[in-house]
């Protein structure tokens, strides 16, 4: 496309968004090069989404080799090799990156394995030293874990290293309340650790539907997974043979093996020179776009979590498929940001896509809820006294469904087909006029009355 420049594009890591950015881009025939310091595939392959996904799973055995006794089989006393599925897990993560590389070079997208600093709207300086230009820079740097500050905060790990693990700790305290603490507290718990959940407010997963995450909380706590609500850590005192002692405001120090930062996670814009370009970083340090990702340096584009829309895998790559679409491929497009699904993958998992009922309370003023609250069939004769719940919120007015919230098995994989109804603005009516698919659990979301 252009000489005056070395690349059409240089983007500026290969995580989710940007990797889509650079692959769509060069198919459109631009020049491209993508730097990444550390491995191609960026937070949600390599230490995010897919290698949590795969602890969830193995996690979950836990509970179904147990039930599998009440199904007719006579399961042994089984044992736990964390080291095992550690390595399986890091061996599938190598091979994605594997996989990721060879598609970016399939579509002649050059690889710089350094660390990309941007010295002014077209420039890049490489941390070898090479200096190379651009007609257009995309910022794709994702996100970092936030540590609290308090004296002792450097003997707690964040999910990053999780994965690595050289043994499943005994006793694990996990600070914060959202997604990443929801998740690893069941998984570890799972694995046998005993876990506590400390957070500074005294909700966990702000955002989710209320009664959602009180049922989590409620199942959580049934399971044994202890949890402080409205406390701060004051400083946390490592002994010799390991052992933390994590001082709390309002309760007795806690003693544990492992303590895990997930206290949420801040743009990556640090060091990156941005302000050499113009680039308007917000008071978050995220970089500041319009609806077309530009940021307020106008050869300089911004996709992902570093921009801190909405922090979730799809919506990156949506992000990057948009840009490339709009910048390379002469068809703007924009990110359509209403009714994103979402899920925790707790134990068991919650889902939710839409308002919220007290979201739609406040939007819309008249809401009818429906709810069904049910055991799973499964869980019935296995014994197991979990109850799912899910919950329909509907326009008083008009009767569209304007938000599916549900906690339950494979409450993620049933939420994502009924997010197209809500995604399309289906009326109650329409969901009663479905048949039951029976015996599932999915069907309650047309049988409730
Ligand atoms: P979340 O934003 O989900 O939760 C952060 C938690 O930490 C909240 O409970 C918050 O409390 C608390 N907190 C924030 N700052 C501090 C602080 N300085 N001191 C003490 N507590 C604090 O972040 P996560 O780290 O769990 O996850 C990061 C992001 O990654 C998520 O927002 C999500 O977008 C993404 N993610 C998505 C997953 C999925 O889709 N399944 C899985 C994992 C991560 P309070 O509520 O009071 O603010």
């Amino acid at each position: 496309m252009s000489e005056a420049y070395d690349y059409d594009l240089f983007v500026i890591g290969a995580g989710s968004g940007g990797v889509r950015a650079s692959r769509v881009s060069a198919a459109y025939g631009a020049k491209v090069a993508i730097a990444e310091e550390h491995k191609v595939g960026g937070t949600c392959v390599i230490r995010g989404c897919v290698p949590k996904k795969l602890l969830v799973f193995g996690a979950h055995f836990a509970e179904d080799l147990q039930d599998a006794r009440r199904f007719g089989w006579e399961v042994p006393d089984c044992k736990f090799d964390w080291a095992t599925l550690r390595d399986n897990v890091l061996d599938e993560v190598a091979r994605l990156e594997g996989l990721y590389t060879e598609n970016l070079e399939r579509h002649s997208v050059e690889i710089v394995k350094e660390r990309a600093t941007v010295t002014g709207p077209h420039g890049i300086t490489l941390s070898s030293g090479r200096k190379v230009t651009a007609r257009k820079i995309l910022i794709a740097t994702g996100a970092t874990p936030v540590i609290p500050e308090f004296p002792g905060a450097e003997h707690g790990i964040t999910s990053n290293e999780a994965f690595h693990l050289e043994r499943v700790p005994q006793r694990v305290v996990i600070a914060g309340g959202g997604y990443i603490a929801n998740e690893f507290a069941g998984i570890f718990h799972q694995f046998g650790s005993q876990v506590t959940v400390v957070n500074r407010s005294d909700v966990i997963l702000r955002g989710y539907d209320e009664q959602i995450r009180d049922r989590l909380l409620q199942i959580s706590l049934t399971k044994g997974i202890d949890f402080k609500f409205n406390a701060q850590f004051k400083k946390v005192e490592k002994a010799e043979d390991g052992t933390l002692r994590i001082h709390l405001t309002g309760c007795d120090p806690i003693e544990a093996d492992l303590l895990l930062f997930a206290t949420g996670r801040r743009p990556h814009t640090e060091d990156l020179g941005l302000e050499s370009a113009g680039v308007e970083i917000d008071n978050k340090g995220a970089v500041v776009v319009d609806a077309d990702n530009r940021s307020t340096c106008p050869s300089i584009y911004a996709v992902g979590d570093v921009t801190n829309r909405v922090q979730l895998t799809p919506v990156a790559i949506r992000e990057g498929q948009a840009f490339a679409d709009t910048i390379f491929g002469d068809k703007p497009t924009r990110v359509d940001y209403d009714c994103i699904p979402s899920a925790v993958f707790s134990h068991p998992p919650l889902a939710g896509v839409g308002l919220t009922e007290s979201e739609a309370r406040n939007k819309l003023g008249s809401v009818k809820t429906y709810t069904s609250d049910f055991r799973a069939m499964k869980n019935v004769l296995a014994g197991r006294n979990e109850r799912s719940l899910y919950k329909l919120v509907v326009d008083g007015e008009t009767e569209q469904v304007v938000g599916i919230h549900m906690i339950g098995p494979d409450a993620p994989e049933i939420l994502q087909a009924a997010a197209i109804a809500v995604k399309a603005g289906l009326r109650k009516e329409q969901f009663d006029a479905v048949v039951a698919l029976h015996p599932t659990m999915a069907e309650e979301l047309v049988l409730m009355r």
